[in-house]
């Protein structure tokens, strides 16, 4: 995949061939025909017949943006510390992304680049502990609530990097920053905790056992 800069215009023809190929990668990843057509100027219907054509699926359907900054920030009745850590991991892709060439990126570009790199990273927690992951829409969501994490921007999240593992996690800065803890932190005081009850318990089946 040939790295698309922030001015190449989908209209010039040198650029032509890298759009169609951001089309059809972004067909692969599933990404929403709007999305598709916002970075590539490619039709809605020709979006629609490239889904034929290449899955043979209509494109996924409903709105682009999904969920608000919240959804990936603090863990709640449909997600974890285990997807807040998930979008840390895609923002890092997202930035390391950002810096391969000298020259800043065409952002669409850059979202199916780092989104691919996202997935292989994470293959092995998805298939063997079964680690919910991002869709490409989420992550497209995820960017839009964090400006694509260009400082000046503001936007309605922020990243915060953890003092004691040095991950740097999304955080909503309308919500109290204080009750935004760390996820990959709190995954591991649960792990903790839960290593110490097992040890308690184990050490009271014993002296159970050993006073009989
Ligand atoms: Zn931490």
């Amino acid at each position: 995949m040939t790295p698309i800069p922030e001015d190449a215009r989908p209209a010039d023809p040198k650029w032509a061939v890298a759009y169609l190929e951001l089309a059809n990668g972004m067909v692969m990843a599933g990404a929403k025909a709007r999305l598709i057509t916002r970075f590539t100027d490619v039709s809605l219907n020709r979006v629609r017949e490239l889904y034929r054509a290449l899955r043979g699926v209509d494109p996924p359907s409903g709105p682009l943006m999904q969920g608000k900054a919240g959804f990936f920030t603090r863990p709640g009745k449909h997600n974890s510390e285990a997807w807040n850590i998930q979008s840390a991991i895609f923002l890092a892709c997202y930035d390391r992304m950002g810096k391969i060439t000298g020259q800043p990126l065409h952002r669409g570009w850059q979202l199916l680049a780092s989104f691919t790199v996202y997935l292989s990273f994470t293959e092995r927690q998805h298939t063997e502990m079964r680690i919910k992951r991002l869709d490409i829409n989420q992550a497209y969501a995820l960017l839009s609530h964090a400006r694509f994490l260009s400082p000046s921007a503001g936007g309605d999240m922020q990243r915060k990097e953890c003092p004691s593992c040095r991950l740097s996690y999304p955080v909503a800065p309308a919500d109290p920053l204080d009750t935004q803890k760390c996820p990959l932190c709190a995954i591991n005081s649960n792990l903790n905790h839960l290593t110490r009850q097992g040890l308690a318990r184990a050490a009271s089946i014993a002296s159970q056992k050993s006073s009989k």
